[in-house]
């Protein structure tokens, strides 16, 4: 029998921000592969599963190991949090079955899921209602110098930008370049959003600017979202707004 891989999105949280089809294909699944901390926000959803854990480095392992059990005929879920198409599983899934000169079988079905930047975006107003940008401060798979340019080219194209993995305890210096690159193209006073743990049981916002947003160090970490706003951004009742159209009446157009 054809095996299948269902790679997962699981959503920020909770349950109730994950698509019915996650579910579904969960509860077909015999074997459930993930990150810990994922894995434990669906712990009610898999009992009586075959389930294995990952430490949070192991994503190849995790990735071959899904493989492995598709190709002998069971169906597995490969979770991941968010979308698994945005720096989840799905690429690497992919990249190891493009090697492997992969067709169609086992089956492989991506499930979409509300990514970080929605579920924050959400929380605090309507910051990407436009045009945005997201960018990783990880530089484990990604060369600085790369990152750089991205930000760059995102400042100087007046995105709003979403900032996926910000800082951990070890690396700290990206974010704090990033903003000060950032200060060359956007005024101070620029809106900037930091959400932590959206839609978990430890959730926090913070609003603050572009000049203020590093005073918030505790708030700062591998499960915070940054979103900093662009030129025509604006908070009103403690949300972050950007206006649906560059017509608009409201529109505030910042100088840097
Ligand atoms: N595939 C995931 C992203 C994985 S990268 C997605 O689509 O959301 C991991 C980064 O995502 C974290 O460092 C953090 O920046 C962000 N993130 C994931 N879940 C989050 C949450 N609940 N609240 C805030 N940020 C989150």
């Amino acid at each position: 029998m054809k095996g299948k891989l269902y790679i997962v999105g699981i959503g920020p949280g909770y349950e109730q921000y994950m698509v019915p089809r996650a579910k579904e294909c969960i509860e077909e699944s015999q074997v459930i592969i993930g990150y810990e901390t994922y894995v434990a926000l669906i712990e009610h959803l898999i009992k009586g599963k075959e389930v294995y854990t990952y430490p949070m480095t192991q994503e190849v392992d995790r990735a071959n190991q899904a493989i492995k059990f598709a190709e002998e005929g069971k169906v597995v879920s490969l979770v991941s949090s968010g979308d698994p198409g945005i720096y989840g599983m799905a690429g690497l899934v992919y990249e190891i079955l493009a090697e492997k000169n992969w067709k169609d079988d086992p089956y492989v079905e991506v499930v979409p899921g509300v990514s970080a930047l929605n579920a924050c975006s959400a929380l605090i107003g309507s910051p990407l209602m436009t045009d945005f940008a997201v960018v990783s401060m990880s530089d484990l798979l990604v060369p600085w110098d790369i990152i750089v340019k991205r930000v760059k080219a995102a400042a100087e194209g007046d995105y709003v930008i979403v900032i996926y993995n910000p800082q951990s305890k070890k690396r700290v210096h990206q974010l704090r370049d990033t903003r000060d690159l950032l200060l060359k193209y956007r005024s101070k006073d620029t809106p900037v959003a930091i959400v932590k743990a959206a839609y978990r049981d430890k959730q926090e916002i913070v609003l603050t600017d572009l000049e203020h947003m590093l005073d918030y160090q505790d708030k700062l970490g591998m499960l915070s979202t940054v979103i900093i706003g662009n030129s025509s951004t604006f908070i009103h009742n403690g949300l972050m707004i950007n206006p649906r159209g560059y017509k608009s009446k409201y529109q505030i157009v910042r100088e840097a």
